[in-house]
């Protein structure tokens, strides 16, 4: 048994004729907290327990957090969030619906991560969001799925934001024996930590974030992406947040799903029939999801 789900993966009608190709939706937005992190951290929870934890804890006020608030009730292990003053009431009451102990501390992540650190004890684990081997491991289930679905996709797009799950898609590809198969890495402009990286040659570190897209908001990407992306081919496209948030619009017409504008990102790569996909015709969109995001607000910031 796993925490996460099998998810559907369904072809899309919508997305096939506007883009006049094959385009496969694997619906990790069906994850019971929201986004495909419960993959990853679902896996690393349970091999901290398996090591002696007794309590978990998180620093995300996003879905990562509600992934280990998921986690942490489902095997009766307590979870503190840190969270900080910025966080939204909404996030905070979806974090204590899953029963989680949510501390408010620090005018930033950077400070809220900070006291979470220090409060931890040896027999605590602490879930990073996107830099720990056993969340790529986790995340790279979502490939075995589609493996034993029996389609070789000959692209896949996903969103990028610490590269968590781009790692983890990787991994997932390269253990089932699809290496050659080609990654478009997705981020938001002002959110595009990857890209710098690509382009610097190294992770480099973003002054600020600018983008609405806050699931994809991680100022420098972990190590382990930036070495993908010269082991594996993989190729950084950036949207802007209108495109995001129009793609969560027609998606939520099309497919009746509500997902964030982070997921939003890869999902426009599709709606806009990118020229990046120019030389395929069978497209996997891994659709990550995001449960932090409301329609009216999504309306809101997309301007009607
Ligand atoms: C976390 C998250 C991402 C980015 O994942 P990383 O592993 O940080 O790259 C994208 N979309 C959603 C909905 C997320 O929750």
């Amino acid at each position: 048994m796993t925490l996460h789900i099998e998810t559907p993966l369904i072809e899309s009608s919508p997305l096939s004729v506007i883009t006049g190709r094959s385009v496969w939706l694997k619906l990790d937005a069906l994850q019971p907290p929201g986004s495909f992190k419960i993959r990853g951290i679902g896996n690393a929870c349970e091999t901290y327990l398996a090591r002696g934890a007794c309590r978990f804890v998180s620093s995300s006020g996003g879905n990562a957090g509600l992934a280990v608030a998921y986690a942490g009730r489902r095997l009766g292990v307590p979870v503190t969030v840190v969270v900080p003053e910025t966080t939204t009431e909404r996030a905070k009451e979806l974090l204590q619906l899953e029963k989680a102990e949510v501390i408010v501390n620090g005018a930033s992540w950077q400070e809220a991560n900070a006291f979470a650190q220090s409060l931890i004890g040896t027999s605590d684990a602490f879930l990073h969001p996107f830099d720990d081997p056993l969340l790529w491991q986790g995340h790279a289930t979502l490939i075995d799925e589609v493996f034993r679905f029996g389609l070789k996709p000959d692209a896949v797009v996903l969103s990028v934001g610490g590269g968590g799950l781009m790692s983890g898609v990787v991994e997932g590809l390269h253990r089932n024996g699809w290496s050659d198969v080609p990654v478009f890495a997705v981020e938001t402009t002002g959110a595009a930590s990857f890209h710098a990286a690509v382009k610097a040659g190294h992770t480099v570190e973003l002054e600020q974030i600018t983008s609405i897209a806050t699931s994809l908001g991680a100022k420098r990407v972990c190590e382990k992406a930036f070495q993908w992306s010269r082991q594996h081919p993989i190729h950084s496209v950036v949207v802007s947040d209108q495109s995001a948030l129009t793609a969560c619009e027609r998606f939520l017409d099309d497919h009746r799903i509500l997902v964030e504008p982070a997921c939003g990102a890869s999902l426009a790569v599709a709606y806009e029939n990118a020229p990046e996909l120019e030389n395929f015709s069978n497209i996997l969109v891994v659709v990550c999801g995001g449960a932090t995001s409301t329609i009216d607000q999504i309306r809101d910031l997309n301007g009607h």
